[in-house]
């Protein structure tokens, strides 16, 4: 269900010229060094989403790594297993270091003696900030989240709006049933005035998480038919092709069955997240408004103050 369409508009920056200007070659399908110009704009959207935030909302940031366990218990694997990143390490034990660097300067390779860790690298930004919700008890006026973090998704592509790490700050919401879900409907109404602030043009449509395997593609289409997932879509390659930027999110019970986190009537709480794809929207204004922000609109670089 599509519920506004983009009036298409000229992209003033090719991919290519986004590419060559504003990130550099890692030797890495889609992991990236990034510009001091690119980087003002990350800044600028920061300052601008915290103008967003939702009042009495808690502010996290995250690294780039969470406990294996954690995204166990979250049930990612059963979802998502081929998006994860595990982090391999050879670890202190001497002969497994001196053994598997002498086969790498051997000619070798050293990562097959690696172990998993007990990390994995976060796939977004918000799942450590339920088993932090669930330690406060009973939840009685809905809890409001600011969090952050560099994620990971093993999606290796050529296309610079699909990238194996990128950033993501989310607002999350948890609570009671009711409150959740006009949560997610409020902030997926404040989209074209997002759109708007940052002179983008812009889409809502209904969308599912790319489940792995046939089950998955199962679970994607309750996710649709529920109308669980609604992305804020904005042209980035083409004027034509537009782009998941935001997404927002309900997942009803699924984390408050999981961590044990019950609103004050006993009943387990719903969950929401809003996730601003911070590096998407920055390409986005690069491809939209130019490479130069110079150019900008004058009304885009003072909401950025950039
Ligand atoms: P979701 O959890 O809804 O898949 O992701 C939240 C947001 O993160 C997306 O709306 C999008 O803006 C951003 N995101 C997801 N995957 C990628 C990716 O491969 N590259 C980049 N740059 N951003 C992504
Ligand atoms: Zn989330």
């Amino acid at each position: 269900m599509t519920i506004a369409t983009p009036d298409i508009a000229r992209l003033a920056a090719s991919p290519d010229e986004v590419l060559a200007r504003l990130f550099t070659s890692m030797n890495v399908d889609g992991v990236y060094g990034r510009t001091g110009a690119y980087e003002d704009v990350v800044d600028g959207l920061g300052r601008y989403i915290g103008t967003l935030r939702p009042k009495g909302a808690e502010v996290f940031r995250f690294p780039p790594v969470v406990s294996r366990a954690l995204i166990e218990k979250s049930g990612y694997l059963k979802s998502f297993p081929h998006l994860l990143g595990c982090v391999c390490a050879l670890g202190a034990d001497p002969k497994r270091v001196t053994d598997a660097v002498a086969r790498y300067e051997a000619g070798g390779t050293w990562a097959d003696s690696a172990e998993p860790s007990e990390l994995v690298l976060a796939p977004a930004a918000c799942y450590p900030i339920y088993p932090i919700a669930a330690k406060r008890g009973a939840i009685s006026d809905t809890l409001l989240f600011d969090v952050a973090s560099d994620c990971f998704r093993r999606e290796p592509s050529k296309d610079i709006d699909r990238l194996q790490s990128f950033r993501m700050r989310e607002f999350v919401a948890i609570g009671a049933p009711v409150e959740i879900s006009v949560f997610r409907d409020q902030w997926m109404a404040r989209a074209p005035e997002i759109a708007g602030d940052l002179g983008l043009n812009h889409s809502i449509d209904a969308a599912s998480d790319p489940f792995f395997g046939r089950e998955g593609q199962m679970v994607g289409r309750f996710q649709v038919a529920n109308a669980l997932k609604f992305e804020m879509l904005i042209p980035v390659r083409s004027p034509e092709s537009a782009t998941a930027c935001m997404s927002f999110n309900c997942h009803k019970d699924h984390f408050g069955l999981t961590w044990g986190m019950n609103t004050v009537d006993g009943e387990p709480a719903h969950t929401a997240c809003v996730a601003f794809g911070v590096d998407r929207l920055a390409v986005a204004l690069f491809a939209r408004h130019g490479v130069e922000v110079g150019g900008w609109p004058k009304a885009v670089r003072g909401k950025l103050g950039v």
